[in-house]
């Protein structure tokens, strides 16, 4: 297989703020990147050379993409099959179809997973009303209603008690098919992300420790403050699915630590992840680099962390108490870099992050959760 060298354009599927990094990392190696995302002014449209404003499902647009790109890449999972199929006909798209196919649909990535023998939590799919309100009893307790398509940061999804109303709860969720999990008690959420190249040669990052408020990333932690175990389990299970799936470039791997010690999967992305923002400023090289390194068949870059390193999100909502958010009281913290991705504020929305590294996993923590309330105006 040939390598994308230096010089060469990579497409990307999707200009959010992961696709914005993606390019940032490619123009630094020197790459030429062109953008498809049904928005024009994308926040990856202002660092990239071009912009297709065109859906994700749009075949047209995926030619004119591959026949401008050398290789295709994505930063978001909802590529319909057939722009992936018109794409791959022209120049290779990492990861493929069959990886997104899977990936796309929850109650398909959960069949892929269990048939394999991965761990997972006690789960049902429901097509209909009915099947939904037997699943919740089944559950016996507390459980997450999550519908198979579309979910992302906690959208699309539903904390249910097994006697609240399931008509309700499907007609909210779109009345489609939706797996239904049980609510398991988490001693803490992980996630490992692997990079693999299309001969097989992959790389770990050490796994990040995740904190979620409101099934939505407040912060992460680069390496996780867990047990030696525990990493090395956590990096065995995403080697095995990465390569079971044969994913080339990115994959993030969500799970959840039980009390017991072990761990379930509890999802799958094929992409930058927002739980590896810090590997900006934990390794020598980033997600986003490691992901274009991957997609171009250049070697893989070393993942160790140097600093322990920590990412708390910056919402919409800071934007919108009618002054600037105190940028300066964050910057002048010697250990702390403000990342923006240059979105409209909404509220709830992801606009950029706040890092930290410090001499511990907690000290990063604690930093940036510090300099992201100093941003608050007064
Ligand atoms: P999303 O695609 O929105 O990230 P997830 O399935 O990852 O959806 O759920 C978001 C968050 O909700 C998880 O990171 C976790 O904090 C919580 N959560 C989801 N499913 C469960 C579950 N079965 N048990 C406990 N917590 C869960
Ligand atoms: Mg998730």
């Amino acid at each position: 297989m040939t390598p994308v060298l230096p010089g060469a354009t990579i497409g990307i599927f999707g200009g959010g703020q992961l696709g914005r990094m993606m390019t940032l990392a490619a123009r630094v190696l020197g790459y030429h990147v062109i953008i498809l995302d049904p928005d024009r002014s994308c926040a990856a449209g202002a660092v990239a050379d071009r912009v297709i404003a065109a859906n994700f499902d749009d075949v047209a647009a995926a030619t004119e993409l591959a026949r401008a790109s050398d290789v295709i890449t994505v930063e978001i999972e909802k590529i319909g099959a057939a722009a992936m199929a018109a794409a791959s006909a022209i120049v290779p798209v990492r990861p493929g179809g069959s990886v997104l196919h899977i990936i796309q649909d929850r109650a398909r990535q959960k069949q892929w997973l269990r048939e394999r023998g991965f761990p997972l939590g006690p789960h049902w799919v429901a097509h209909t009303e009915g099947e939904l309100a037997a699943a919740m009893k089944r559950a016996g307790r507390q459980a997450f209603v999550k519908s198979a398509f579309g979910g992302y940061d906690g959208r699309g999804q539903a904390r249910t008690d097994p006697d609240d109303d399931a008509a309700a709860i499907w007609s909210s969720l779109g009345a489609s098919t939706c797996v239904v999990e049980q609510a398991l008690d988490l001693e803490a959420e992980i996630s490992v992300m692997i990079a693999r190249r299309p001969g097989g040669a992959c790389a770990t990052f050490p796994p990040a420790l995740n904190h979620h408020v409101n099934g939505v990333l407040d912060w992460s932690v680069i390496p996780a403050p867990v047990s030696e175990n525990v990493s090395r389990e956590g990096v065995r299970i995403a080697r095995g699915i990465a390569e079971q799936m044969d994913v080339v470039g990115l994959l993030a791997i969500e799970m959840f630590l039980l009390r017991d010690g072990s761990l379930v999967v509890n999802e799958l992305a094929p992409r930058p992840h927002n739980s590896f923002h810090h590997t900006e400023l934990a390794s020598l090289t980033s997600q986003f680099e490691q992901g274009i390194r991957a997609v171009c068949d250049l070697p893989l870059g070393d993942t160790a962390s140097i600093r322990p390193a920590a990412i708390a999100n910056l919402f919409g909502d800071l934007w919108l108490h009618g002054a600037d958010p105190r940028w300066e009281r964050a910057l002048e913290m010697p250990a702390v870099r403000l990342h923006l991705y240059g979105k409209a504020p909404r509220p709830g929305r992801k606009m950029g992050h706040v890092g930290a590294i410090a001499l511990t996993a907690e000290e990063a923590v604690a930093l940036a959760i510090d300099a992201r309330a100093r941003l608050a105006p007064d």
